[in-house]
């Protein structure tokens, strides 16, 4: 096809597929003048003009905002992240370093770790002794966990959240750890809740 230069009026030779359907952006290497080339305004070739130039108008190309490209890399990073966070159990299970790696981020794996001989003793300070016993009972090594201490009132409802870190580092399978915690009681609180610290927990404090 020929295209001509909305400015200066020089004609081109110009393959249609470099136009395309769409139209393109074309520069007139004669005055520099840039303009958008609509595919159905190019006129015909077959009629050869004489003072047609033999040389294509420069097509720039169109580029896209660089922060496109990184709309796939964002998506496929939170897919990912979704994934390790729902998937936790059967990621470790098949991957026992990610073990380290959940550690490190906050979200240690809780899965097979079991608490039992729990006793909560009131104390005449408003303190109360918690002791009890951790226990791994899944297959794999597992890093100690916290604890999560609510605090009830007569009628069962949450009057306070605390949380008691364990210091040991890894329970080995069938390992089994004593624990005591003394913890400040709100006033009001008649029922202790001890329970292990899992990942929803762990996110919301
Ligand atoms: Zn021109």
């Amino acid at each position: 096809m020929i295209v001509t230069c909305k400015q200066c009026f020089t004609k081109y030779y110009i393959g249609d597929e470099a136009i395309g359907k769409n139209g393109h952006k074309v520069k007139c290497t004669q005055c520099n003048y840039v303009w958008f080339q609509d595919y159905q305004k190019c006129e015909e070739s077959d009629n050869d003009d004489k003072n047609t130039v033999a040389n294509l108008p420069v097509v720039i190309q169109y580029v896209l905002p660089y922060w496109i490209k990184l709309v796939p890399v964002f998506f496929s990073a939170l897919i990912l992240i979704t994934a390790l966070f729902v998937f936790q159990g059967p990621v470790v299970s098949k991957f026992h370093f990610m073990n380290v790696f959940y550690n490190k981020i906050g979200l240690p794996v809780t899965e097979g770790l079991i608490l039992n001989g729990i006793e909560v003793k009131k104390k005449k300070d408003n303190t109360v002794d918690i002791n009890g016993f951790i226990t791994n009972k899944s297959t794999l090594r597992r890093s100690t966990p916290n604890l999560i201490i609510k605090f009830l009132s007569v009628n069962k409802k949450s009057i306070a959240v605390k949380t008691a870190y364990i210091s040991s580092s890894y329970l080995g399978k069938d390992d089994k750890i004593a624990f005591y915690k003394n913890i400040e009681m709100p006033l009001d609180a008649k029922f202790v809740s001890v329970s292990i610290a899992n990942k929803y927990d762990m996110l919301s404090y």
